[in-house]
């Protein structure tokens, strides 16, 4: 699941991109309306999670001309902004629910879950298959040849990713910001030792082994 999260304070942001990574979400992020109108015409996203207030303009202004450009993703508006018309215009002018900060980050989970619930029947994309590859994205259940592989959240989330990008090289630092929310490349080797882990889960012995290490640049899973 793909989410866009708009939100100008960098500490939140941050704060939230690691949260929403290990709840097994992919997120882009963006500081301003400017960067965001980019990034959601651009791709597609699941849900978008929106700041009203940003540095270049209105998050309400920055809705109402996604809209109009044709983003129909559904809208989790942010906002310090707590009175009941405030709330009213935010749902008004195309946002699909409210969340005043402060918030918990189970409620912002919860609602999460309800707009992709609403949001989900058929033109979603609910299963990826890369050959024998099977991953069911709402049970969050992988498998392959038909036999369950019993991954942990992050593992899921890794794969995930390698089976949104088949036959392409995906980098570490790639990873650790898709699948772990960092975009700066720390001292760790937590990417390696989860694809050390995940590849014993899939390419089992006497199966064709899919996940590929290009030494020095990242990973390619296998998709012929
Ligand atoms: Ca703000």
């Amino acid at each position: 699941m793909q989410l866009l999260l708009v939100e100008d304070e960098l500490e939140i942001q941050s704060f939230l991109k690691h949260a929403l990574a290990e709840a097994g979400y992919q997120v882009d992020a963006a500081a301003d309306g400017k960067t965001a109108l980019r990034l959601a015409t651009e791709g597609t996203y699941d849900v978008l999670i929106v700041d009203l207030g940003l540095p270049d303009q209105d998050g309400i202004g920055l809705i109402l001309q996604l809209r109009q450009l044709g983003v129909s993703s559904p809208v989790l508006i942010l906002s310090a902004r707590r009175s009941v018309d405030d709330r009213v215009r935010g749902l008004e002018q195309g946002g699909d629910d409210y969340l005043t900060k402060p918030f918990a980050l189970a409620e912002l989970l919860a609602r999460l879950r309800n707009l992709l619930r609403r949001n989900s029947p058929s033109s979603e994309v609910t299963c990826l298959r890369v050959l024998d590859l099977e991953l069911d994205l709402l049970r969050r259940e992988a498998s392959r040849g038909g036999k369950v592989l019993h991954l942990t959240a992050q593992e899921f989330t890794l794969l995930e990713y390698l089976c949104r990008n088949p036959g392409r090289v995906v980098t570490r630092s790639m990873i650790l910001d898709k699948v772990w929310g960092m975009r700066i490349q720390p001292d760790t080797n937590v990417v390696d030792v989860h694809i050390y882990r995940l590849r014993g889960k899939v390419d089992t012995e006497g199966r064709q082994p899919l996940i590929r290490t290009l030494r020095g640049v990242g990973y390619v899973l296998k998709d012929r």
